[in-house]
């Protein structure tokens, strides 16, 4: 190669040297007859100078944006005055230019990238990706890759592949299908995740399994999702549900410590499912504050006031001083998410103004003292059914971080577990009972009796989710291996024998050949580069990704196809 080094690679080793280096012009100025370069590749940006009397200056003279180049010139320090710390300490006086390839006026500057629509962004993405910070998200993400296999292959995992065109796997999403020319009328799905081939392998035999797998689910698109996504995926044989937490906090542990240089502390900290909703209103609790909700049911009960004297749950989250407006908005986010309204008080001496307080004369004493509320603070609360109640405050709570910055006293990384999930949960739209991870989760064991009873809501799972600030960053199980259990487990969410059978025969089949113990857990790899890179959005760790519709706006997917196409795989489209 020509180049003599990457630009990010040169230092003061390099001073006085003669320097080849190659990449894209990022600023052109020109300056009393000089002309002024940023030359930039993905390790790094520097200043060339070019003067005029250099026999370098006609072919610097053609270079625009975006152009490529070569540049050979001297690597030296910049005018003291001048000097702005690292490469910027330095420059390049030019004594050889290339124009390399010339390049057409780019559709949007490159250095405002955080402030141009997305939209174009996307489209253009090959140029967004030159931006330095996609280049460093996506080195990012290549150090966490490595930092996995390294750690995974010294455990003992072996990396196995799992297809892609399948049957529906059972994460309870819509699928993505794909219609089978050889076989009309018949599809594949993509899969959701390799949950049943993971297992396979465990029945196969394979003891410790891992693979970065490419997972499709058909679902509404948020900041955290994209209809393809990349989960590590992991499973381990002979194991108890420690084992598999044990495992993990070194793995993640180890990525930090790699790609971050931050040490996460271990063990990570547990919670119970009942414990996260029920102190902070939501599954994956964001604990970098702690704003934990008290119970006041008790105080309430055949009170005064009506609303609460006979409500199943009445949970209250101290807030700082709000405004009538804040007020409104934290009511409107409860709404939002189940709540009738949205109670509440100001803390004022001894007592409470405002909201209903009318009706907490009595009790005022102690509810000051079991919320240790300050003065001028404010009382927020939710009540009703216990689930909705929590939910509702859980979503308030997250507002109030918003709005007060809450989370910014906290470590900048929180991780912890919840655990403990129920095995099933009580689909009220369907009215009848599913599962709440995935149909081959185990129960506890000392919770199987409890299936087809009238207790078989309160049966606990051996399910597990790893949570990074508010967001489930992994979750997993240990699985059935009894296939006793397994069809009790199909009975109890509905699913007759054939329905079974017709759905995951080949599965069923399999768990009669010699299962092992086994269980297994699946990182959201995106979600948690996102959050390793402090980005707001899971499309700033994906070098591809598709915009909030799905769409792949630079190569314009989905598209409409040739009806020949169509007709070859059997598929016909109704027209609206
Ligand atoms: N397949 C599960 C999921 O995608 C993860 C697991 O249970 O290992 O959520």
């Amino acid at each position: 190669m020509k180049r003599t080094s990457l630009i990010g690679q040169l230092g003061q080793a390099q001073q006085q040297q003669t320097v080849t280096l190659q990449g894209w012009v990022s600023r052109r100025r020109d300056l009393g007859g000089l002309i002024f370069l940023e030359l930039r590749d993905r390790s790094g940006t520097v200043q060339v100078q070019v003067e005029p009397d250099s026999p370098a200056f006609a072919e610097a003279d053609r270079l625009r944006a975006e152009y490529v180049a070569e540049i050979e010139g001297t690597f030296q320090p910049r005018p003291e005055s001048q000097r702005k710390g690292g490469l910027a300490d330095f420059e390049v006086i030019a004594s050889r230019v290339k124009v390399l390839n010339a390049a057409k006026t780019p559709p949007f500057e490159l250095d405002k990238g955080e402030s141009v629509a997305e939209d174009i962004r996307l489209k253009y993405r090959y140029l967004d990706l030159r931006r330095p910070e996609m280049q460093r998200a996506l080195m990012l993400r290549s150090k966490a890759v490595t930092a996995v296999t390294e750690f995974l292959d010294a455990e003992g995992f072996i990396q196995v592949e799992t297809p892609m065109l399948t049957k529906s796997t059972p994460e309870g999403a819509r699928d993505f299908l794909v219609p089978s020319r050889l076989n009309p009328g018949e599809f594949y799905a993509l899969p959701q995740s390799p949950q049943l081939f993971k297992q396979l392998l465990m029945i196969a035999g394979f003891d410790r399994y891992y693979q970065l797998a490419r997972c499709f689910r058909d679902e509404d698109l948020r900041a955290d999702r994209q209809p393809d996504f990349t989960q590590l995926d992991m499973e381990m044989s002979f194991v108890e549900q420690d084992d598999v937490l044990e495992v993990q906090e070194r793995l993640l542990a180890h990525v930090f410590r790699r790609v971050l240089d931050v040490e996460l502390p271990l063990p990570f900290p547990r919670m119970s499912y009942f414990d996260a909703m029920d102190r902070y209103g939501s599954d994956k609790p964001d604990l970098r504050f702690d704003s934990a909700f008290t119970d006041v049911t008790g105080l309430f009960r055949g009170g005064e006031f009506a609303a609460f004297a006979s409500a199943p749950s009445v949970k209250v989250l101290v807030a700082p001083e709000l405004t009538r407006k804040q007020i409104d908005e934290l009511e409107r986010v409860a709404k939002q998410n189940g709540a009738g309204g949205l109670a509440w008080l100001r803390r004022d001496g001894e007592g409470f103004t405002g909201g209903i307080s009318k009706f907490v004369g009595g009790i005022a004493p102690q509810l000051i003292e079991q919320t240790g509320v300050a003065q001028g603070g404010t009382l927020l609360f939710a009540a009703g059914e216990w689930k909705k109640a929590v939910t509702a405050l859980g979503a308030v709570r997250l507002a109030l971080r918003d709005l007060f910055d809450l989370a910014a006293g906290g470590p900048q990384f929180h991780v912890s577990w919840v655990v403990d999930f129920p095995q099933l949960e009580f689909d009220e739209d369907s009215q009848s009972w599913t599962y709440m991870h995935h149909p081959f989760t185990a129960p506890h064991p000392g919770d199987v009796a409890l299936f087809g009873t009238e207790r078989q809501g309160e049966m606990r799972a051996q399910a597990y989710d790893l949570v990074m600030n508010g967001f489930e960053i992994g979750g997993g199980s240990v699985r059935i291996h009894d296939p006793e259990v397994q069809a009790k487990m199909f009975q109890a969410i509905g699913f007759s024998e054939e329905a079974a059978r017709e759905k995951f025969g080949f599965f069923l089949d399999a768990l009669e050949y010699g299962t092992p113990p086994h269980g297994g857990i699946a990182w959201g790899f995106d979600r948690l580069l996102m959050l390793m890179s402090g980005a707001g959005s899971i499309r700033e760790v994906i070098a591809f990704p598709k915009n909030n519709r799905g769409a792949d706006l630079m190569a314009q997917a989905p598209s409409p196809v040739e009806d020949a196409q169509l007709a070859e795989v059997g598929v016909q489209v109704r027209g609206e």
